[in-house]
């Protein structure tokens, strides 16, 4: 099967060991999904991670299939209540977040930065090697063209397959096995192969720049977006790299790109 194939090319090329303990992010959807049972049917050491956002019928479904693939798949899952965590469901800290920041930054960015966090975080203290996502190619042309149109192109330079430049004690490595698959063949193999999944967006995913990019390339044939990537991929090489040197975090202690990372300039400056 051409998906599968793909993310087995995909798993060789990032040289993934059966013996890494690897953390699957699921986020209920069809590509985490479609991600946790590939890494499982190939025999990886995998466990799964669900950031319970705490939103209400959308957030119960995504942990019920969350729940239900993992039993399925026999896998441990770790289910992280945003509410026990920190405070408050993703509504309320998304809300105050815009309040603070006077609207200047989406719901979608906002989510992303902390769930990243949370990700990394967990990760880290429950001793894992590798944190799997389920990205795929549509998400990696979205990122190409978002930084086009940014001006920020050499934050494209270091993506793929697997995190570059980025080596730290506190930093765990982040793969995507479904770099290289299209969307669509994503959600037609989890439909074939009948996988749990809540395949329904976000409801708070409403005024994010890359929905607007995500409509643009919707467009286009898979064609394209194939060749947004692989022609960028070409060049990317010759990008200067952004400086990558990890700090850690003078507020909360978590690796950053600067004094304070990005979750903590949200939520605490
Ligand atoms: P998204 O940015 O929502 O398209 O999600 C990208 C990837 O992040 C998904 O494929 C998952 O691997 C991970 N993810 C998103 N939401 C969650 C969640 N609530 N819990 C755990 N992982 C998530
Ligand atoms: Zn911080």
């Amino acid at each position: 099967m051409k998906l599968e194939a793909q993310v087995k090319n995909t798993l060789k090329k990032i040289k993934l060991s059966k013996k890494d303990k690897i953390l699957v992010a699921l986020s209920g959807g069809k590509d985490s999904t479609v991600t946790a049972y590939l890494l499982k049917k190939y025999g990886y050491n995998i466990s799964g991670i669900h950031i319970d956002l705490k939103m209400g019928k959308y957030s119960s479904d995504c942990l019920k299939a969350t729940e239900k693939l993992c039993n399925d798949l026999g896998i441990v899952l770790y289910v992280y209540d945003v509410k026990k965590e920190m405070g408050s469901s993703m509504c309320y800290i998304r809300s105050a977040v815009q309040t603070k920041h006077k609207g200047a930054i989406k719901n979608c960015a906002i989510c992303g930065v902390i769930k990243k966090w949370i990700l990394n975080k967990e990760a880290r203290k429950l001793k894992f090697d590798k944190i799997a996502t389920g990205h795929n190619l549509d998400d990696e042309a979205q990122t190409v063209l978002i930084n086009v149109f940014k001006g920020s192109l050499q934050l494209s330079a270091t993506s793929g397959p697997i995190t570059k430049n980025t080596k730290d004690k506190k930093f765990v490595s982040r793969i995507k096995p479904l770099f290289y698959v299209l969307e669509d063949d994503v959600r037609a193999y989890a439909k074939k192969m009948k996988l749990p999944m809540h395949d329904e967006k976000c409801p708070c995913a409403i005024d994010s720049y890359r929905i607007q990019v995500r409509n643009f390339l919707e467009k286009l044939p898979g064609k394209d977006k194939i060749n947004i990537r692989k022609n960028f991929e070409k060049i990317s090489g010759k990008i200067k790299k952004k400086n990558l040197k990890i700090q850690y975090c003078g507020i909360c202690g978590e690796p950053a790109r600067g004094k304070v990372c990005k979750k903590c300039s949200l939520m605490e400056t």
